[in-house]
């Protein structure tokens, strides 16, 4: 069965794809769609976002559909970037501009915490992943993943805030742990556990 993901997001398709390997699924993005309507983010929710995704493109594609929508909150910025998480420095990247946009992202967090110490820079990860067809809703899944803003970028792997995401067991930045370790821990991964159940149920 072919499964549409609600993003143009390469970098998270590709988490997506490692994270469901193993089921019986073609798993495509709008990249392969690129007539989509466009889809506004003014959920105030991750979950109202990643439900908007899912049931717009279910409807659009006919086929079955997944919304995926995460963040950053950071405890000493009152849950900040959150749902702003990808404009958090201004605009939305484009296509082209994500890994400038990310770079901003990062020093203006920076920047908002610096002086404080690591036991004030509590954060976690957040995410929600919807599944729709067109019929409506099939269900949602959420998932946290906790850790600690490091007070420089390290590593290379991932993307967004994974270069400032410390993983106080490791002492290790997820752009440092890269893909084995965050891929068995994130926010993301435990949502699409819970989301394998409801694809699992879906598909009987
Ligand atoms: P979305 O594409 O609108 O869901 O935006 C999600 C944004 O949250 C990304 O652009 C990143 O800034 C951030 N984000 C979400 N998940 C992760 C992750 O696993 N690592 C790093 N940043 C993430």
């Amino acid at each position: 069965m072919d499964l549409v993901v609600a993003t143009k997001n390469k970098k998270k398709l590709q988490e997506i794809k490692e994270i469901l390997k193993g089921l019986d699924l073609k798993i495509t993005s709008l990249v392969n769609y690129p007539k989509t309507p466009r889809i506004v983010e003014n959920g105030k929710t991750f979950r109202e976002n990643a439900i908007k995704k899912a049931v717009t493109i279910a409807k659009f594609t006919r086929k079955l559909s997944m919304g995926e929508d995460s963040g950053l909150c950071v405890d000493a910025l009152g849950g900040k970037p959150g749902v702003y998480s990808a404009r958090f420095s201004g605009k939305p990247a484009g296509r082209t501009g994500r890994d400038k946009s990310d770079e901003k992202n990062n020093q203006k967090l920076l920047k908002m915490l610096k002086g404080l110490p690591l036991k004030k820079r509590k954060a976690h990860y957040h995410c929600a992943v919807a599944l729709a067809d067109k019929d409506g809703l099939v269900g949602v899944a959420e998932g946290t993943c906790g850790g600690l803003i490091g007070f420089e970028k390290r590593g290379n792997f991932g993307f967004g805030y994974d270069p400032l995401f410390l993983i106080p067991r490791y002492k290790k930045t997820f752009a440092e742990l890269g893909p084995r370790v965050k891929h068995r821990m994130s926010h993301r991964f435990r949502a699409l556990l819970e989301t394998k159940k409801l694809l699992a149920t879906y598909l009987k």
